[in-house]
């Protein structure tokens, strides 16, 4: 079975158009998928069906052969440590460090966050350690969030969802509040882990020029249908 299935999912926020209108479409292990399409088409409520930040109207998501909206609250905790989030404004705790923000990746939860390393193993730190190391952030372990750079939280973020070790990683407009420059490190890492480590990446993005170059895969969505499933060389034949 392909690591994420998801096959007619309707999402109604209110009586109006539907936010999603019959998504279906499979990801295979290690794929790097970009979702691309204007804003509100739906690529943001899409993720959150996903890992069942909401839940859908109709339809199914099914993460390694297991139907998400069926899981009791246990094996959803579960199934979500698998599938790792990064966000346009990186939610981090900004007056914890950067390690204490990336140990907390662990938890998957701000309402049991005390900023305490204490809780957690030596293993559990040195693996942090060694994240943040191959994040180029090394010489900031120790410093608050909010003293950094937007890339440099983004980078934080990065860290926080390869901590628990995911199967996939969705990302929401990684780049959307970074310059080119900083952008571009973000999607080379997103890029290199999901290669070293056979991570799945979906990857919501309006600047299609990024997703022909770092994806594998596009999915083109808008009024929340998907109007382009392809390889970026088909969406751009003279690449
Ligand atoms: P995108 O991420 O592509 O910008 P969204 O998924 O954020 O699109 O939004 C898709 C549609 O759903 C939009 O019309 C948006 O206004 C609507 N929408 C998103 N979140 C909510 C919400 N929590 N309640 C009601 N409508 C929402
Ligand atoms: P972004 O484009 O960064 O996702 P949005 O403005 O689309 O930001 O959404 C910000 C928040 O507002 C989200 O939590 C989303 O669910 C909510 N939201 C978006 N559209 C609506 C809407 N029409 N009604 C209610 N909540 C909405």
């Amino acid at each position: 079975a392909p690591l994420l299935e998801v096959s007619h999912v309707m999402k109604n926020y209110d009586g109006t158009r539907p936010a999603l209108d019959d998504i279906s479409f499979s990801i295979g292990k290690g794929e790097f998928v970009a979702v691309i399409g204007p804003s509100g088409a739906g690529k943001s409520t899409l993720l959150r069906c996903i890992n069942r930040m909401i839940d859908v109207s109709d339809g199914e998501v099914r993460f390694e052969g297991v139907s998400v909206s069926q899981l009791n609250r246990r094996d959803l905790k579960k199934v979500r440590s698998k599938i790792g989030m990064i966000f346009q404004h990186y939610n981090l705790v900004e007056r914890l460090t950067v390690i204490e923000n990336v140990l907390h990746g662990r938890l998957g939860s701000k309402s049991t966050l005390s900023g305490a390393l204490g809780r957690y193993s030596r293993d559990e730190k040195r693996q942090a350690m060694e994240l943040i190391s191959m994040l180029g952030l090394a010489e900031h372990v120790y410093q608050r969030c909010d003293r950094l750079s937007g890339g440099q939280k983004q980078r934080v973020g990065i860290a926080r969802a390869l901590v628990q070790d995911p199967k996939v990683i969705l990302c929401d407009e990684p780049i959307a509040s970074l310059d080119p420059n900083a952008s571009k490190v973000i999607m080379e890492q997103l890029k290199r882990f999901s290669n070293e480590m056979h991570i799945s990446l979906i990857v919501n993005l309006h600047q299609v020029d990024v997703a022909l170059r770092y994806s594998d895969r596009i999915l083109g969505v808008n009024k929340g249908r998907i109007v382009f499933d392809g390889r970026p060389s088909e969406l751009s034949p003279e690449r």
